[in-house]
C-alpha cells in the first residue's frame, strides 16, 4: 500500500476512519507471506503487529491463551511469534515484571474490529484495569496494521508509544527487522542500542504459534 490510500479491508469496513500519509512504515512493512482464512469477506488479508503482555499470575500461559484465542478467531491467521521476553514495568515501576511478544497475524478485519477483537480476550482472560501501565493478566496493543497511519478516540496506530519502549522493539525487531523508524533509522539498527534493550531479557520459555 502506498502513502494515504486505504487498505482493500479497511475500505470495506463499516467504520471511517481517519487514514493519514504513513511514508517510511508503508513502505518498510513486509509483504504478506501466507493467505488467511477469509469466509465471510472479500478484503484482501493484511499483516498486523500485536503487542501482548502480562505481569499477573501465570504469565507464560497467559500469553499463551492470548494466542490461542486470537488464533481460534475465523478471521485471523497468526502467523509468527517473536520470542518471550522478560521486561522491567514501564510508567509504573511499583509491580511485578512482565513477559512480553509480539505476534504477526495476517486478517481481513478492519483496525478497529482487530481492536473490539483484541479487547474481547483481554476481557475473557479476566483484565481488570486498576492503575494505568499498571498489573494486568494480560494486555494486547494493535501496534501497526498494514502500514496504515490511524488517529481516532479509540485507535491510534502506530501505537503511539511503541517506538519509546524496547519491550515493543526488541521482540518486533525480531520479526521485521528492515522497518524504518520515523527518524529514518533501521529497527534492527535501533535495538542493538544498550539504552533500547535495557531491561528485555530473553525468556526460557516460547510461545508455539496455536
Ligand atoms: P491500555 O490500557 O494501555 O491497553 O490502553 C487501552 C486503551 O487505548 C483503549 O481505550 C484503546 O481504545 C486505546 N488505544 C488507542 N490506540 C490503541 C492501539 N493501537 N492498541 C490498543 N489500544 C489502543
Amino acid at each position: 500500500m502506498n502513502g494515504s490510500a486505504m487498505s482493500g479491508a479497511a475500505m470495506n469496513g463499516a467504520v471511517a476512519l481517519t487514514v493519514m500519509p504513513v511514508g517510511s512504515i508503508s513502505s518498510s512493512m513486509p509483504a504478506l507471506s501466507e493467505t488467511p482464512p477469509s469466509e465471510g469477506s472479500s478484503a484482501p488479508p493484511v499483516l498486523a503487529y500485536i503487542g501482548a503482555g502480562s505481569n499477573l499470575g501465570d504469565r507464560a500461559g497467559c500469553l499463551a491463551r492470548a494466542a490461542g484465542l486470537l488464533s481460534e478467531h475465523q478471521r485471523v491467521k497468526v502467523l509468527r511469534a517473536s520470542r518471550i521476553y522478560e521486561t522491567e514495568p514501564w510508567g509504573y515501576h511499583d509491580q511485578p515484571r512482565f513477559l512480553n511478544m509480539i505476534l504477526e497475524v495476517a486478517t481481513d478485519l478492519v483496525p478497529l474490529e482487530l481492536l473490539d477483537v483484541l479487547q474481547g480476550i483481554e476481557n475473557a482472560l479476566g483484565r481488570k484495569r486498576f492503575v494505568r501501565w499498571g498489573p494486568r493478566t494480560v494486555d494486547l496493543d494493535l501496534l501497526l496494521y498494514d502500514g496504515l497511519a490511524i488517529d481516532e478516540d479509540r485507535l491510534t496506530i502506530p501505537h503511539p508509544r511503541m517506538w519509546d519502549r524496547g519491550f515493543v522493539l526488541v521482540p518486533l525487531a525480531e520479526l521485521i527487522p528492515d522497518l524504518m523508524t520515523p527518524a529514518g533509522e533501521r529497527l534492527g539498527d535501533l535495538v542493538r542500542r544498550p539504552e533500547v534493550s535495557r531491561g528485555v531479557v530473553p525468556y526460557p520459555a516460547g510461545c508455539a504459534i496455536p
